[in-house]
């Protein structure tokens, strides 16, 4: 690992990693910016075929990658890529990005079936919880590495009509906080990334329930029309800063700040400004 010339450690240069969700999106970015970065990279997924695509990109512009399929939502598999890691790398991974997850939403809390609560919370929060329970202790052991939560503006700035989400998201950056501090002065670093919206995949398995909710998922996809790649790479900047929080967009900022200085008034301005989208 090289030294940063402004102090702490270069974590992302030449560093080996396992992407989880790296199929698509945030995750497929993450993956080919960390082997542009010089490190071999596992790409892994639920969808075997999306992640030997992004394996194949990786090959095609000289880096060094390898697929395999994991099923966040299941301890056994992250546990066994975990396996994988160190026996493909010969040592622990350095960087674990725990990026899967999935998009609901479109219906009120008491209409949203609790089937989409359960499917969201496996995927969203307790695979983040599986990939820090199984690679925290082996970077602790190791006494260096960085893990890297893709949470969402969502932790902070709960909107309408997507509670799973929302609440998935906010364990994801509670669980952060949390083990940063466990792992405060250990060498492991902590970081947890909360965007707004950015150009993927994520709601391709979205169904909204009505006209007025597509004219809503309309809006929101006009709105999600940044590309994934300059947010990855301030986002590793942001890890070889050793920082915790990233909030990259402006109006994620913007959310972030006046969900802090006007928590109540944010929250009843969120509720209105969706009754009048509509
Ligand atoms: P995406 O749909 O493009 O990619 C998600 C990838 O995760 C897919 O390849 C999918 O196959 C994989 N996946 C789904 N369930 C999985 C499981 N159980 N185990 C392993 N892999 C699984 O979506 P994305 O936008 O790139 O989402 C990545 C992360 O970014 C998610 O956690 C999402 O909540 C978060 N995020 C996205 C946005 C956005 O606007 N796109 C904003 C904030 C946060």
């Amino acid at each position: 690992m090289r030294l940063n010339p402004f102090g702490g450690s270069r974590r992302t240069r030449q560093a080996d990693a396992v992407v989880t969700g790296a199929g698509s999106g945030i995750g497929r970015a993450f993956a080919i910016e960390l082997a542009q970065r010089g490190g071999r990279v596992i790409c892994s997924d639920i969808d075997g075929d999306r992640a030997r695509e992004t394996v194949e990109m990786i090959d095609d512009a000289g880096g060094k990658a390898f697929d395999t399929v994991c099923d966040v939502s299941r301890m056994p598999d992250v546990a066994a890529l975990a396996d994988t890691a160190e026996q493909w790398f010969g040592k622990p991974a350095d960087i674990v990005i725990n990026n899967a997850g999935i998009g609901r939403g479109g219906t009120v809390i008491g209409d949203a079936p609790l089937s989409e609560w359960h499917q969201v919370l496996d995927v969203n929060l307790w695979g983040v919880i599986h990939g820090c329970h199984v690679f925290a202790p082996r970077m602790r052991a190791a006494g260096h590495g960085a893990i890297v939560n893709v949470a969402s503006a969502a932790a902070f700035a709960a909107g309408p009509r997507m509670a799973a989400y929302n609440v998935s998201k906010a364990g994801v950056l509670a669980l952060s906080e949390t083990l940063a501090a466990e792992l405060a002065g250990t060498g492991v670093s902590v970081t947890v990334l909360c965007p707004t919206g950015v150009k993927t995949n994520i709601l391709e398995g979205v169904s909204l329930p009505d006209d007025a909710m597509s004219r809503w998922g309309e809006r929101l996809l006009r709105w999600t029309e940044r590309p994934p790649a300059p947010i990855i790479r301030g986002t590793l900047d942001a890890v070889d800063r050793g920082r915790l929080y990233v909030v990259p967009q402006v109006e994620a900022k913007l959310i972030w700040q006046s969900k802090r200085l006007l928590p109540e008034p944010y929250t009843r301005a969120a509720g209105l400004l969706e009754r009048l989208a509509r």
